[in-house]
């Protein structure tokens, strides 16, 4: 539950009229959701998880503390701060329920601005963690460099570029007719590709101002600062040939290839030229080695 609407609660009570007062308090300020067991609580959460669980202990079934359990087990929902709201009233399952992960202990009877106050830490806490990765540098995915590292590493060495008046080169890179592999072999696969060319991207980036980087999806692009165009030739048709012969196999056994088309653009920047110009140029490019046949490099 991403995104600039409100934050997302989940409230998990047997009891109809606790869940009625928490749902009044929050409304104002959040999308709250309720459930009123374990098993509610949990197959709504794999469905679509919240921003935060407002998580009753004593209830019949699964009760709160296997829920939180299971909650911190699965790598998915893990990071989904809980705070329990409970009857009980003593220090031994305060303390379990914070040791288990829960973030906050309420007891009931608990008071409105209480709830509301702890609830408001909380979100906001949730706010700054998705601020901060999406602050990140890094793919997740392919732990290289992400668009957000190559647009900041690019200004710098296009400004190197224009004032030592360096050529640069840059290449991009695009997946030949990834849908089809993502089809055949299954979206996992297809990420365990995506993982391995990555390795190859960042290999082939070897010296010091070089930077690989995963532009979006099945799109990856080189920056080769003080670079002409026939030593970034030379690594394109490296990392070209280097996927080729890449062997990925799959967890049936079967072992699958893959190729990649590329565009090669050289320069050397001036004072009115801009580094988009160096990006589109590539892209051109790229669409040309696509148009011609794929697994090959334009220039
Ligand atoms: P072309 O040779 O023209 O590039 O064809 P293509 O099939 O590679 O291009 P298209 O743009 O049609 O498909 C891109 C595919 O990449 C579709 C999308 O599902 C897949 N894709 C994008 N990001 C990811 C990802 O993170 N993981 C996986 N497994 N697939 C992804
Ligand atoms: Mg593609
Ligand atoms: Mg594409």
């Amino acid at each position: 539950m991403e995104g600039k609407g409100k934050n997302s609660i989940l409230v998990v009570d047997d009891e109809t009229s606790n869940l009625m007062v928490l749902h009044k308090i929050l409304s104002a300020d959040y999308t709250v959701f309720t459930a009123k067991s374990g098993e509610e609580a949990l197959s709504r959460i794999e469905v679509d998880a919240p921003d935060l669980i407002l998580l009753d202990i004593v209830m019949p079934g699964i009760d709160g503390f296997e829920v939180l359990r299971r909650l911190k087990d699965a790598p998915e929902t893990k990071s989904i701060p809980v705070i329990i709201i409970t009857g009980l009233d003593n220090d031994d399952d305060e303390e379990k329920g914070l040791l288990m992960g829960a973030v906050d202990y309420i007891t009931k009877p608990f008071k409105n601005a209480i709830v509301c106050a702890r609830v408001r830490t909380h979100i906001q806490i949730v706010r700054q963690l998705r601020m901060i990765e999406r602050l990140g540098l890094v793919d997740p995915l392919t732990d290289i460099p992400n668009r957000r590292c190559f647009n900041e590493r690019l200004a710098i060495e296009w400004r190197r570029s224009v004032r030592d008046n360096l050529s640069i080169s840059f290449m991009m890179m695009d997946l030949d007719k990834f849908k089809t592999y993502n089809d055949t072999y299954g979206h996992p696969q297809g990420d365990r590709l995506l993982k391995a060319v990555a390795g190859i991207f960042s290999a082939a980036a070897r010296r010091s101002g070089d930077l690989a980087a995963r532009l979006g999806g099945e799109e990856f692009g080189i920056i080769l600062p003080d670079t002409g165009l026939e030593g970034a030739l030379s690594i394109a048709e490296e990392v070209r040939a280097h996927v080729e012969a890449l062997r990925v196999p799959a967890p049936d056994g079967t072992v699958t290839t893959a190729t990649i088309s590329i565009g090669v653009a050289s320069l050397v920047p001036n004072k009115e030229s801009v580094s988009g110009d160096l990006i589109s140029r590539a892209d051109e490019l790229l669409y040309q080695a696509k148009e011609t046949g794929r697994n090959r490099v334009c220039s």
